[in-house]
């Protein structure tokens, strides 16, 4: 089986702990021994990486990916993509996110029914390179509500499926578990770009939630929730809905909720899209109408107060932040780090453990992924830098000296850094 032994590194294990300089031996696809001490490790027949002191730190992992958007500046332009460009396009966005450092992705729905999917197998059967991947159906709405992009006497393809009535989730449910998905998405709130159905207001009734958690559960899959409001975030967690995004405008009540199901639950509050739709959009051409402006305004500063509070009350929340648009391009997911430290207080090392432990029981895989433990797979990046000091060195992917994932390198050290060792004969 195939070794590699990285030697003269810092180990960020991704658990917390402080960084402590070691060796680490990967071994086939994953952590065979780890040591404190130099040269520890005897390892005749493994490649030799030299880390010149860079850190060793576990993949990240993105809670809140769209490997099938396509950096547009509106959901509109996703529906008139072709299938055949689009699944070439998202082939290509998921080696943009192993190329910066992203080994496992969690996505959190697909333009076409089937692209999650395709691209998942692809990655899995190890015919295109890309990260682990939880497959998400496209999102399911209402008539109306986010993703409902048709419009009288104009023909509009949407990127969203729209059902209306418990039956019909059930069907659209029933259907996408059929084709292979790992996760139902569903939008029970509203959104600040859609004017019929803005973010605080709940679009979803309970028996059409009901009906997507109970297939779920009938197939071992998870539901996902668009919850902006306060009363999809209820809605969602009475109905079983194991993993929320943004919760951004969750009440008291709602708070309460998340802290009782905290053992079961996740939150992603998105924070890159908000953030960069309110301070950045107006670079690329496109600011926020003003009454959008503020309400985004508005939900960024409660949200922020609201994760700070999820965060004290044990609730596990990751970073990730709807990646996929103009101002908010895939490949700058990263980024979301740098948010938790500076909008929700993080440390650099906290955020890391968002990114990576806790990341990893988000993709159900927390006994084997997202830490540098023996007998973990091997999804590690080699950093030039110290990222639990500074987390914004992992959005310049030059830093990013190696990155493997299942003990094979995505990306090579730089070859001063690797030597062969010749196996004694
Ligand atoms: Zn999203």
């Amino acid at each position: 089986m195939a070794q590699t032994v990285f030697r003269n590194v810092a180990i960020v294990d991704g658990s917390g702990a402080p960084p402590f300089r070691g060796e680490v031996l990967v071994q086939g696809s994953r952590i065979q021994e780890i040591s404190r001490t130099a040269g520890a490790l005897s390892a005749p027949s493994a490649e030799e990486i030299d880390g010149g002191g860079a850190t060793l730190m576990p993949g990240l992992v993105e809670a809140h990916a769209h490997p099938s958007f396509a950096d547009t500046p509106d959901i509109e332009a996703l529906g008139l993509i072709p299938p055949e460009e689009h699944t070439l396009l998202t082939m290509k966005n998921v080696r943009v996110l192993l190329d910066h450092g992203f080994t496992s992705l969690f996505s959190a729905a697909s333009a076409k029914p089937r692209l999650d999917v395709v691209i998942r197998n692809a990655i899995d059967a190890g015919d295109i390179p890309g990260p682990r991947m939880l497959a998400a159906s496209p999102e399911m709405t209402v008539t109306g509500g986010l993703g409902d992009v048709r419009l009288h006497h104009h023909h509009r393809e949407s990127f969203a499926v729209i059902a209306d009535g418990a039956d019909e989730f059930r069907r659209a449910a029933r259907h996408f578990v059929r084709e292979g998905v790992d996760t139902l998405k569903i939008n029970p709130s509203g959104d600040e770009y859609v004017p019929s159905a803005r973010a605080k207001h709940t679009v979803m009734t309970d028996a059409e939630v009901a009906a997507v958690c109970e297939v779920a559960r009938s197939r071992g899959r998870r539901v996902a929730a668009h919850a902006r409001s306060a009363e999809s975030v209820k809605m969602s967690l009475r109905n079983g809905v194991e993993v929320l995004f943004h919760a951004t405008l969750s009440d008291a009540e709602a708070l309460e909720m998340l802290e009782a199901a905290k053992d079961s639950i996740f939150v992603a509050p998105t924070l890159g899209i908000t953030y960069t739709s309110l301070y950045e959009a107006k670079d690329h051409g496109a600011p926020p109408p003003a009454d959008v402006a503020r309400a985004l305004e508005h939900e960024l500063a409660l949200g922020c107060d609201n994760m700070k509070a999820l965060r004290r009350r044990g609730v596990r929340v990751l970073p990730g932040g709807d990646y996929g648009f103009t101002w908010n391009p895939i490949g700058r997911n990263a980024r979301d780090l740098e948010h938790f430290v500076a909008l929700l207080g993080y440390t650099p090392m906290d955020a890391l453990v968002a990114a990576t432990a806790l990341g990893a029981q988000l993709m159900m895989r927390g006994d084997e992924l997202g830490q540098v433990r023996e007998g973990f797979l091997a999804d590690l990046l080699l950093v030039d830098g110290d990222p639990s000091k500074d987390v914004r060195i992992l959005q310049d992917k030059g830093r990013l000296l190696a990155i493997m994932k299942d003990g094979q390198f995505h990306k090579r050290p730089p070859a001063a850094r690797a030597t062969y060792a010749i196996a004694a004969e």
